[in-house]
Parts: C-alpha cells; structure tokens; sequence
C-alpha cells in the first residue's frame, strides 16, 4: 500500500468533515483491511447493494489505472459509509458513473490535506449537493406569501378593495416617461467613454485580467463553500476554465437585435428603480403577461429603427458594456480605461474585478434558477438582482481578503497605483430594484437557502416551487 494514510497515519480516523450545515464520516480502516485482490468482489457487491443492479461493475474498472483505482474504492467506500444522509430516490447509479468518470481526472488522492480528497469525491459524486439542500426547510405559507409579493410586485391600480392591483398595460407611460428616461442613460454612459481631445486611449491588459479570472475561480469556490462548487454537473466539473471564456467587449456584435437587447436589459433596470418613479410598475407591466413584454420590445425595436444616432450611440455601448452572452459561453469585458474624467486606472481595475466577479455569478447560476426569471412579474430579480448580490458578498470579501496583505492589492492591480481602495459605491448590490429585492428575500429566507437556490438549484427554498 502506498497510500499517506499508511505512511504516516494522519489525517485521524474516524474523523469528520464539515460541508457548510453538514457533516460526513470519514474512515477507511475497513477499505485497508481488504487486500487488492478481493477488488472485484468488493466493486461488484457494493454496485449490486447501491443499485439492485446485477451487471458486473468490476470489468469496467479493471482497465482502470492503478491509481485511479485507488481514487475510485475510496471515493465509493466514502459514498457508502454516507448514505443514510441522502434521500431514498437517490440515483445511486448516477453517481458511481460520475464518480468513475472523475477518477482519471481527480484532483487529489486518498490522505491529501485539508480533506481536499473528500471534498471533491463527495462533490463529484453528487452527494454533497443532494445532501445541504435536503437540510434546509423551505419557507412556510406566510413566509412563502411575502416572498410572493416581491417577487410579483403589485402593479399601480387598484382592486375593489382598495389593494394595488396589476391593471391593464398602459403603453403611455412606457412611451412617455420610461423612452425619455432611456435615452438619457444612453448619453449618461456614453460620456464615460469620451477622451478629452488630445488624450490618448489606453488599453487594459486583458492578460491579467485572465490571470485574476482564474484567481476569482478559485476563490469563489473557497468563499461560497459548500454551495458554489457543489454542483456535480457544473462549471466545476465541466472543464469550464474562466480565463479560456473571457474575451474582450470589442469581439460583441453590435447589429440591431444586440443593441435592442441592450435597451430591453437597462429598460427592465431602469423601469424597476424606485429612484426614478418605477415606471415599469406605474405603467402595470407584468414581465410574465406576453403582451406586455411584446409591447416593450416593439416600442424599442421602433426607436432605435427611426433614431440613427441613438442607435449609432447603442452601439458603441454594446461594445463597451461587460456582458455574459456573446457568443458560446463567452464572457466580454471592455479592454480599454474610460475617460480620466471618470476616476482613475486603478479605480476602474477595481470596478472591472467587480464586473467579472459579476459575470461569473451569471456562470456559476444554476439553470433551473435562471429558468425562473420568465416564472414571476419582476423577472430581473432573479436574473440580475441575486448575481449582484452573491457578487457583492464575494466582492466585499475579497477585498477584506486582499487589502490585509498589501501584496494582494499589487497584485490585483498590477502596474496601477496599488494605494488606491474600491470606490464604496463598488460594495453595495447594485441593479436597483432587482438587486433591492434580492437582498429582501435574503433577509427573509437567509444566505444558506438563497445559496443553494442559485449555484444548486433548489428554488423551492426561496419560495420559487420546482417545476
Ligand atoms: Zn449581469
């Protein structure tokens, strides 16, 4: 046996290792005492016993390496000794495929330190993100109905009884009030980009930036334990290596569809900010009712189609707008510093360590909690407003983190002026209304539930039901 537990006796068994509000137990004294050669009978048993399975598992495994061999016995000796935490429909076939499919591609060895082999066989295999959810309890009927109302807000007219009630769309108000207020953010953001004459545009280093892509990777993983990388099928074990998707804003198309998407994303920001009127709710739109999202996206398509120069201004922003859509997988984000007149080099590398904190978030979401935002009235809420929050946490955290060790911030802000701290605007959850609401459900159900409703799925612990 060539195994460090063998060697050198440490880490202790039995022992126990911690996965946020869970536990599992780790002890393979009786996985040693097997000798190799009873293998094939120990395979095939416990195939037979997790899956009611008669195939013979063992030939499968025999063309293994050697060392992944050891990997997969004592991953599955792991699984096993743990089973009583996961529900009785659990796929356990399911999770021996993928636990043979991490073994030639594991990461650490039985005996590794911190227990980073029990980390990723109980993650890999799917237990550990069947197991935290099923120790949360969804919200109550109260609770459930207060969530509701968030996440549907009431619209501005008024039922018979005198409570706010969605009414018909009033085109008028999206026409009038929430265009006017559109066109101006268009010049609002645009001004950022424009040089003083004579002032020489200057490139950010898209190298780096990949450099703390992978960084935040990793980082995220750590900080939003056991959520963030627990999902079994997820970027975490989809080969998915963030400085391999970022590309620069400059790559984006920029033809009508994009820029008309731009306009619908910051109408659904814009029209939710209670700060300018809420227009979106005066006007009694519901994201969820077809026509009145039709209605929005025609009155758009109608303006960029007859104002050349807005939608010549658009355009550029689409090309200058971080974004987690372009093409397959692809994260943009800009590759130049904004004006001086908008703050400094170093301040800008702060804000675009927040934007791909941010656009990660989008990766990492769980597509059956992305699904919801076309499920409620305010679907921005869950398609904005929960990634920025999750990014705030990271963010703010990271920043803790780095800034105790000045060499963190060097390193962050490689070549700029490394004296400089985020903007206090950087740590707060951004996207208006959207990022509001989030942070209302978050106080009502807690960091955990929304945690293993974003990165794992589970929606119902929200108040969102599955479907
Ligand atoms: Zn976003």
């Amino acid at each position: 046996m060539s195994l460090t537990n063998d060697v050198v006796r440490t880490p202790i068994e039995p022992r126990t290792v911690a996965f946020g509000t869970v536990e599992a137990t780790v002890d393979y004294s009786q996985l040693r005492a097997l000798g190799r050669d009873k293998y094939p009978a120990y395979f095939n048993s416990t195939f037979r016993l997790l899956t009611a399975d008669d195939t013979e598992i063992w030939p499968h495994i025999a063309e293994f390496r050697e060392e992944d061999r050891t990997w997969l016995a004592h991953a599955v000796f792991l699984y096993g000794k743990n089973l009583r935490a996961l529900p009785r429909d659990f796929d356990h076939a399911g999770a021996m495929a993928r636990l043979m499919r991490r073994a030639s591609v594991r990461t650490a060895m039985p005996g590794a330190q911190n227990d980073a082999f029990e980390r990723e066989a109980l993650r890999a295999g799917g237990w550990v993100s069947t197991v935290v959810v099923k120790a949360l309890t969804p919200p109550g009927q109260d609770l459930a109905a207060r969530l509701n109302l968030i996440y549907n807000p009431p619209g501005s007219d008024k039922g018979e009884d005198g409570t706010a009630k969605v009414g018909v769309l009033r085109k008028d108000v999206l026409a009038k009030e929430l265009i006017p207020e559109l066109v101006a953010v268009v010049d609002e953001q645009l001004a950022h980009w424009v040089r003083p004459r004579g002032v020489p545009q200057e490139m950010e280093s898209i190298h780096h930036l990949q450099l703390i892509a992978d960084f935040l990777q990793k980082y995220v993983a750590l900080r939003l334990r056991p959520y963030a990388d627990a999902w079994e099928n997820g970027p975490y074990f989809d080969g998915f290596r963030y400085s391999e998707r970022l590309q620069s804003t400059w790559e984006l198309p920029n033809q009508h569809p994009n820029r008309l998407n731009w306009l619908l994303n910051r109408a659904q920001a814009i029209g939710w900010d209670k700060q300018r009127g809420a227009l979106l709710a005066k006007a009694d739109y519901d994201g969820t009712r077809p026509g009145d999202s039709e209605t929005l996206h025609v009155l758009l398509d109608e303006l960029l189609s007859t104002d050349a120069l807005l939608s010549k201004k658009v355009g550029t922003l689409v090309k200058l707008t971080g974004a987690h859509t372009g093409g397959e997988g692809k994260i943009s984000i800009q590759p130049i510093f904004p004006s001086p007149s908008w703050g400094t080099k170093a301040d800008w590398r702060w804000r675009l360590i927040r934007t791909l904190v941010h656009e990660l978030m989008h990766r990492l979401a769980h597509p059956a909690f992305t699904a919801k935002a076309k499920e409620i009235r305010h679907g921005q809420i869950i398609g904005e407003g929960f990634v920025d929050l999750l990014a705030t946490d990271v963010y703010i955290q990271l920043c803790r983190d780095v800034t105790e060790v000045r060499s963190g911030v060097e390193i962050l802000l490689h070549g700029l002026d490394a004296t400089v701290t985020p903007d206090p605007s950087f740590l707060k959850v951004g996207y208006g209304e959207a990022g509001a609401s989030a942070t209302a459900v978050r106080d009502l159900v807690g960091d955990d539930r929304v945690r293993a409703a974003f990165f794992l799925g589970a929606t119902h612990l929200i108040g969102l039901p599955l479907t």
